[in-house]
């Protein structure tokens, strides 16, 4: 079974703001995560990365927007040999104004949709693998989803981190911190009292 790092991507990888990020100059990547994204890859994780991308729903630009701008961001990482494995986005959302994307639907974190269709799909083994976010619904769908948990204080990271009460497995400063905490845990270790991190304000 393969182990996997699921990773939101905007204040994960790229800047955020600009909120609702879609046209290539708007493609901005956090310091580091470049080699973050390497150093998973050559330890056998794949990384897979799991979007909200509401900004479909509310008609601010297209899907093929955020293909293009995905495909530019995979680029951009591989000329530093950082590979991601595999783009999920979920283009929905409840009070969409575009009626095709209206829906109560399974993939918008916090549920885990896209992190189970994953699952199937790559084949992988859930309980060694990690969700990387900078909200309280990344972090739920990865507990949903059965995976360990990782905040970063990059994006809306600051502020979810001052606002709410955090149970994950850790807390990073920023993506590679993130890889490092993943990297350097001993394999046959999972959820010890000193890797479960509180914030409570
Ligand atoms: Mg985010
Ligand atoms: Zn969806």
């Amino acid at each position: 079974m393969t182990k996997a790092v699921f990773l939101d991507r905007d204040g994960v990888i790229t800047q955020e703001p600009p909120h609702y990020a879609h046209k290539l100059d708007q493609l901005a990547l956090i310091a580091k995560a470049s080699d973050a994204i390497r150093r998973l890859n050559e330890d056998g994780f794949l990384v897979v990365i799991v979007s909200n991308q509401a900004g479909i729903a509310h008609g601010y630009y297209q899907e093929a927007d955020t293909a293009a701008f995905n495909q530019a961001l995979g680029e951009k990482l591989m000329e530093t040999g950082a590979c991601i494995d595999a783009f999920y986005y979920c283009p929905h959302h409840p009070q969409a104004k575009v009626e095709r994307y209206r829906a109560d639907c399974d993939c918008r974190k916090p549920k885990p949709g896209m992190l189970l269709l994953a699952e199937k799909e790559l084949g992988i083994d859930m309980k060694s693998s990690y969700m990387v976010g900078d909200k309280l619904t990344d972090i739920e769908a990865g507990q949903r989803a059965g995976c360990e948990t990782i905040l970063v204080k990059t994006g809306y990271g600051g502020e979810t981190v001052q606002n709410n009460r955090i149970e994950c497995s850790y807390i990073a400063d920023d993506l590679y911190d993130a890889a490092r905490h993943i990297l350097d845990l001993p394999r046959n270790r999972r959820r010890h009292d000193d890797t479960l991190a509180h914030r409570t304000t």
